[in-house]
């Protein structure tokens, strides 16, 4: 057992005896974050608590199926009410980016590197493949029962977060986690056709296009793609669309790392993945990012014309520093 289980005791002893709690998580939620939520929030309303969803950010279509989702609140900022408020997948408490949580008692719960532990309580483990690993094992710890729903929330979350079981970090525990929750009722089938093949013809076009003007930098290992405004527009979708494109260049046996790079407004978004030992994260925290070995990202507000040339000569650096290991 390497987990730490004088936290999660204390996060669960906490969450029996409060009764107002908020629960919050990223801006620009994904499977992980919003699996994670729903299924939490489900097993405290279970225990008599009252519960706030808070997001930043309304969920994306692809995740409106999941149970519960209607109740998650999208506001910027939270006033005061709840006696606990988690936070969970979130590195920084900045990255809610929902205001008002500073100097309230927080339940920090993730799985990322580098997490800055801004809770009263931190839960912070890095072996997990996805936060829903964690909620899944603080819902056992409370000994509530794993409904259909709950079990769906969360088999979500680690479907989503492990990339469809490729990621690392998958352990016998992820396959004997999803194993209790298919006992308890998650059809695989279904939530996988919900989340992967529901999606517009625009987004398969976006895609379509993106790949189409797939750049290759290091001899052929590094993978650029560039997305801008006028693209999403073209072809009817939005920034949520672009969830997974940035996996599909690591099809490719020669492609080591990829870089996306998706205009913002005046400001860049970047989202990094690389193949076995090769760290982007190391990549993206110079520049206030954070993330995983093989998944990170980054926001730049204010890129310089050479920001495309930095990032690719970073993410070469860390393609030969794995070579070199
Ligand atoms: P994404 O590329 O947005 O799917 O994010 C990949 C990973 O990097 C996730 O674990 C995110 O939580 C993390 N990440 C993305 N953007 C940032 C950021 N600006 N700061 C810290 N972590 C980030
Ligand atoms: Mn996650």
């Amino acid at each position: 057992m390497t987990r730490p289980p004088a936290e999660r005791t204390r996060i669960r002893d906490r969450l029996r005896s409060g009764t107002r709690f908020l629960i919050t998580s990223h801006a620009r939620p994904d499977g992980d974050s919003l699996g994670s939520q729903l299924a939490l929030a489900e097993a405290l309303t279970r225990l008599g608590k009252r519960v706030r969803l808070v997001n930043s950010d309304p969920p994306p279509g692809r995740y409106a199926f999941l149970p519960g989702a209607p109740a998650i609140e999208v506001a910027e900022t939270v006033e005061a009410g709840a006696d606990t408020v988690v936070v969970l997948e979130c590195g920084a408490l900045g990255r809610t980016e929902v205001s008002g949580l500073e100097g309230r008692f927080i339940v920090n719960i993730d799985h990322h590197t580098g997490n800055t532990r801004y809770g009263a309580v931190n839960w912070v483990d890095e072996s997990a493949c996805a936060c829903g690993e964690l909620v899944f094992e603080l819902i056992e710890a409370l000994g509530t029962r794993l409904t259909p729903s709950i079990a769906t929330n969360l088999y979500v979350a680690i479907l989503t977060d492990t990339g469809s079981f490729r990621h690392a970090n998958i352990t016998a525990r992820t396959f004997e986690i999803c194993r209790r929750l298919a006992d308890a009722g998650v059809d695989a089938a279904a939530v996988a056709a919900r989340v992967f093949n529901n999606g517009s013809l625009g987004r398969l076009r976006l895609t379509g296009r993106v790949l189409d003007r797939m750049q290759l930098e290091d001899d052929g290992r590094v993978a650029v793609l560039a997305v801008d405004e006028a693209m999403l527009r073209e072809t009817g979708c939005d920034a949520d669309d672009l969830e997974g494109v940035v996996n599909l260049p690591l099809a490719a046996g020669d492609v080591r790392a990829v870089i996306l790079l998706k205009q913002a407004g005046t400001g860049l978004r970047v989202s990094l993945r690389s193949k076995d030992a090769i760290d982007v994260r190391r990549v993206a925290v110079p520049f206030g990012g954070g993330g995983h070995r093989n998944a990170a990202g980054l926001t730049i507000e204010a890129p310089s014309p050479d920001v495309r040339a930095r990032l690719v000569t970073e993410v070469a650096a860390a393609v030969a520093e794995s070579r070199s290991a």
